[in-house]
């Protein structure tokens, strides 16, 4: 029987503490969730091992706790899926879906990959990516806050990669699989994935997965237009005011919480937020100083 409870998630990377746009991430899926008696699940995408910050775990856990942000079941771990992406990259390499390419970034000079290797006879022992075999296909959805997303898979993505030449499976395939695993039905995630998501949704259409709906909130960029990111070093979200926090949040989140309520607790601002709950278009983008007059 399909699942008919709301299953949400928040899959931060352990590439350093939370920042406020990854906490805005957070709370607005955990209010998607919660607001339709949903789970909210807490996975760690620490697939991209060069790239994890010792510490970074234990600190997004942290920070979590602070705003009253508690998920449902145990934490689960990227690294822990590697048998289930090997079955399903066997899957394709069966149906003849993928193949081998050495190329490497420095070599190619368009951003879509031109499918030169798609006819070369490469060896397993050779250093080499595994890239997924595209149609010309337009894969269509429609974002809960951003509207239409269509993409012509092959000329607006080409054959994009599974697996890394460091053997390190690319995030895309690594993403569509472990939704699939946990029987999430509902993505809130980051705008700067929207554009990402067509090729997830091919993926799974591949590997007859089902496709989440898809809510991509906007991001903060600090007053240079730069999106707040663990890999610029955005400051970790402060958390010596988490009620204040959480308030400006919602007033980035367009859900126009009651005077009133700037003076209340963590918990009590929750409340108000799971019950006040309601989507409506945002910006692809929201600049940090709008937080009420402060920056
Ligand atoms: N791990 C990704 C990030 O921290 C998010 C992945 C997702 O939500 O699909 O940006």
């Amino acid at each position: 029987m399909p699942e008919s409870r709301v299953i949400g998630r928040f899959a931060p990377s352990p590439t350093g503490p939370l920042h406020l746009g990854s906490l805005l991430t957070a709370l607005a899926g955990f209010l998607e969730a919660r607001s339709q008696q949903g789970l909210w699940l807490l996975r760690f995408d620490d697939l991209d091992t060069p790239r994890n910050q010792p510490g970074a775990v234990d600190a997004i856990l942290t920070t979590l706790d602070t705003f009253g942000l508690h998920w449902d079941l145990n934490v689960v771990y990227q690294s822990q899926h590697l048998p289930d992406y090997h079955d399903y990259l066997s899957q394709l390499a069966n149906n003849e879906q993928v193949y081998r390419c050495r190329c490497s970034r420095k070599t190619l000079n368009s951003a879509i990959y031109p499918g030169t290797c798609r006819a070369q006879t490469i060896l397993a022992s050779e250093a080499h990516a595994i890239r997924i075999k595209t149609n010309p296909q337009v894969i269509c959805f429609t974002d809960a806050l951003q509207g239409v997303i269509a993409h012509d898979i092959r000329a607006q993505h080409g054959d994009f990669i599974l697996k890394r030449k460091d053997n390190i499976f690319a995030y895309q395939f690594a993403v569509v699989i472990d939704d699939a695993l946990a029987g999430v039905n509902q993505v809130v995630r980051g705008c700067d994935l929207l554009l990402e998501t067509p090729k997830q949704l091919y993926l799974q259409q591949l590997l007859g997965l089902a496709t989440p709906r898809y809510m991509h909130v906007p991001v903060i960029v600090d007053a240079n237009g730069q999106k707040l990111s663990k890999q610029s070093y955005a400051a970790a979200v402060d958390t010596h005011n988490p009620a204040q926090t959480l308030y400006d949040l919602l007033i980035l989140l367009k859900q126009q919480p009651p005077k009133k309520l700037s003076l209340a607790t963590v918990n009590e601002i929750l409340t108000w937020a799971i019950t006040h709950w309601q989507t409506t278009p945002l910006s692809a983008i929201t600049q940090l100083n709008a937080l009420s007059g402060r920056t």
